[in-house]
């Protein structure tokens, strides 16, 4: 029988729908999943066959049965919903495709005893009148940045879009070209600026720029002297850039707000654990820079959202300003980052509680202990695979600190019976997921990344797959 024939066995998408069994599912899973599972499971079936994975004796009632066991077997594997816990063995810390920042679990705690009721957002529980939701976290921010005021948003490109839109829109914003920068995800700061309606004047080289640049640029038309925190590349070798201060004294001397879109917006010195180059917001706000605006979730921990801090007067002026209605913070958002800003604010344990500032701090003695931990829960894959604990290095992520590698430890695995690719895919899809990656011919799990918790799951998983079942 050629491939031709053969595909006329296989049902269609509406014949499946139709099938008893699969009834049986739909009531289970909802319609939706399960067609998005059935139509991949086709594809799968079709690719087999093109691939001669069917024979002579092949028949519909088998193929059908076939898929039918197949979708049963997927959808179970998927769970009922499609955000679920990953395991990230990758290493980078703040990864994006893995929701960047896992938030304190005193976070967690506030988020769920609010989440599901009405909580005060707009309501000035001492006066009985109308509040700001911004005047939740006011005290917190300032506190530990040392600006006069702040409002939050919902990320950091939209704090920079509305700080652009409220200041210099139809105006000039002079910037150095060395920090016209793209974030990722299409976050270019020159479009950004033509976004907010700000006209961009580059100034320097991309490798040189000094103040008389600035200086220069100067006009009736300037509205705002912008800085870049260059955080996802270095510019290294023959360089120069204006500082802050400089920046700063040059701004209030021509009575011209001075910004600065920080990106990470790290709250706390790592230098001690040898994380070098990330600017944090105090120091920043303390160099006299007017406005700066920085991200939640990436070195500071908290959830997504973007925060605009400095002058009152200009954050007085932003947070009228049309647009940030459209991007405003929404409760749950807020719930986490007062929660996590409290730690800070606390100063407590801060790296301790802080799951991303913990996961980069933690020392290589833990680090190794943990490896040994798995390596003891895997001892039963020894069958089937060969398990070493070796050295590695870790990234930031997130785009921030860009060379910064951070020595750890890995569990390196070198299966016997499977292609590395096979055991990478088959955690891949686990009942928990498992995302580590391959390096020449081995899958490597950092656990940097990995909760305490998480080890003995893992564990189950990588059994799971390894020893030809599923992780579950
Ligand atoms: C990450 C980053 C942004 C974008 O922040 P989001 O929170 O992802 O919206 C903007 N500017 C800089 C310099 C960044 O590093």
């Amino acid at each position: 029988m050629n491939n031709k024939k053969l595909l006329r066995l296989l049902p269609s998408v509406d014949q499946m729908l139709r099938k008893p069994e699969v009834a049986g599912l739909i009531e289970q899973y909802a319609r939706v999943t399960v067609t998005e599972s059935l139509r991949e499971i086709l594809q799968e079936t079709r690719d087999r066959v093109m691939d001669g994975g069917f024979d002579e004796s092949a028949t519909a009632t088998g193929m059908e049965e076939g898929i039918v066991e197949a979708l049963a077997e997927r959808l179970r594997r998927k769970g009922l919903g499609r955000l679920k816990e990953v395991i990230n063995g990758t290493g980078v810390v703040i990864h994006t495709n893995l929701g960047r920042s896992p938030v304190p679990e005193s976070a967690v705690a506030d988020l769920s005893r609010l989440a599901g009721r009405y909580i005060n957002l707009e309501y000035n529980l001492q006066r009985g009148v109308r509040g700001s939701r911004h005047d939740l976290v006011r005290d917190l921010v300032c506190g530990t940045t040392g600006a006069e005021d702040c409002i939050v948003v919902n990320n950091n490109a939209a704090a920079v879009l509305l700080t652009l839109s409220a200041m210099a829109s139809g105006k000039e914003a002079i910037v150095s070209r060395g920090e016209l920068v793209e974030i990722g995800g299409s976050f270019r700061i020159p479009e950004v600026m033509e976004q907010g309606g700000a006209r961009l004047v580059e100034v320097g080289t991309t490798n040189k720029t000094y103040i008389e640049d600035y200086q220069k640029a100067i006009g009736e038309d300037t509205a705002m002297l912008l800085k870049v925190h260059t955080s996802n590349y270095r510019i290294c070798g023959f360089t120069d850039e204006v500082s802050r201060q400089e920046l700063a004294s040059l701004g209030r001397k021509r009575g011209i707000p001075v910004v600065e879109d920080l990106g990470s917006g790290i709250l706390v010195h790592l230098e001690e654990y040898g994380i070098v180059g990330e600017p944090t917001v105090q120091d920043s706000i303390k160099s006299g820079i007017d406005i700066v605006t920085f991200s939640g979730d990436k070195l500071l921990g908290a959830s997504q959202a973007g925060i605009i801090a400095g002058k009152s007067k200009y954050i007085k002026r932003i947070a009228k300003h049309p647009l940030a209605r459209a991007v405003r913070v929404d409760r749950l958002t807020l719930a986490v980052l007062e929660s996590t800003l409290r730690i800070y604010a606390q100063g407590e344990r801060v790296l301790d509680r802080i799951p991303v500032l913990n996961m980069l701090t933690i020392p290589v003695s833990t680090l190794e202990q943990r490896a040994e931990r798995l390596m003891e829960l895997v001892t039963d894959i020894k069958a089937y695979a060969k398990v070493t604990i070796e050295k590695e290095y870790s990234q930031v992520g997130g785009g921030a600190l860009p060379l910064e590698r951070i020595e750890t430890r890995v569990l390196t695995i070198e299966p016997k019976e499977m292609a590395v690719n096979e055991l990478e895919k088959g955690l891949r899809m686990a009942k928990t997921p498992v995302i580590g990656r391959i390096v020449r011919d081995r899958y490597l799990i950092d656990v940097r990344t990995v909760f305490d918790e998480q080890l003995p799951v893992l564990a189950g998983m990588l059994i799971g797959v390894l020893s030809g079942g599923d992780g579950s």
